[in-house]
């Protein structure tokens, strides 16, 4: 139960969330793939980790690009020799009232999260098969997988719709040992929500911090954000958790938010 050695990529690694996970499977002993649109961004959160005695390496990658997609993981491989987890987080964040909801900006939602988790997914899974060590692949949804909240109709069904594809990655992979799970976390204080306060400020009629007390923490059991160290922890049991045993699952980290 453990991620030392293995070979982990994580899209949208650069910040937030999956720059957190990066850090914490390197302090584990894996060996990180910092996979970014961002290359810049990327090469320094990569930097960062080595200099902290990590291993780490940054790739370019827009995780809607068949093509970028398929030479990433190429390139991980070729360094590396294969890949043993993957974490599929880019994401960006689009609200708009569904009847303005322009087509382009609900056609970009479902590229970067449908679209990015399927591309990453399918490059990464026969270099799992092949190894005949099996690997985990894991999705972050929201608590946006399970709910729904104004504004956000191309967010949620594409989060929604990332249960679907783990589901069915879990009993495709099962026979080769490869897992497929989803972290739905509630929200949580990246650069992702912060540009969402004033934003639903805006589009609700209401002030900043009723956006966070009243829309963003209302529901949770203690009006807390949850932390990119708390969506880390379960990044690291989910990967290195290593029977099938911890498939098909999606489990939410938020404060109450939402309870099963
Ligand atoms: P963030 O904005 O801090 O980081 C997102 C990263 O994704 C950035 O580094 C960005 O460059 C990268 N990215 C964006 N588009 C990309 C693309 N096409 N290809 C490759 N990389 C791309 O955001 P975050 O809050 O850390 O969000 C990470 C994930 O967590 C997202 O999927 C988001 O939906 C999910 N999530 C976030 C929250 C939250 O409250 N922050 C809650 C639940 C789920």
């Amino acid at each position: 139960m453990t991620v030392k050695d293995k070979v982990c990529i994580v899209t949208g690694a650069a910040s937030g969330i999956g720059s957190e996970i990066a850090n914490t499977y390197a302090r584990e002993g894996a060996r990180v793939v910092i996979a970014d649109l961002n290359l810049d961004a990327a090469r320094a959160a990569a930097e960062q980790i080595q200099a902290n005695g990590g291993r780490a390496m940054a790739v370019a990658m827009d995780v809607t690009s068949e093509e970028q997609v398929n030479a990433a993981v190429a390139e991980v491989v070729k360094a590396w020799g294969g890949v043993d987890v993957l974490v599929s987080n880019a994401g960006v964040q689009i609200v708009h009232p569904l009847e303005e909801f322009p087509f382009a900006d609900w056609k970009k939602m479902l590229a970067i999260h449908l679209d990015g988790a399927f591309l990453t997914t399918r490059a990464c899974l026969p270099h799992m098969q092949k190894s005949g060590r099996g690997g985990s692949i894991i999705y972050m949804g929201s608590v946006h997988s399970k709910e729904a909240s104004v504004l956000k109709s191309a967010y949620v069904t594409a989060k929604h719709g990332l249960i679907g594809l783990c589901k069915t990655v879990a009993k495709e992979g099962g026979p080769h040992g490869i897992r497929a799970n989803v972290i739905c976390p509630g929200f949580v204080r990246t650069p992702l929500v912060e540009k969402q306060i004033p934003e639903q400020a805006k589009a609700l009629g209401i002030s900043e911090a009723e956006v966070v007390k009243n829309v963003m923490l209302k529901e949770t059991v203690d009006g807390e954000f949850t932390t990119v160290q708390d969506v880390a922890a379960v990044a690291l049991l989910f990967a290195g958790f290593d029977s099938n045993a911890l498939t098909g699952q999606s489990l939410v980290v938020s404060h109450g938010w939402f309870m099963q």
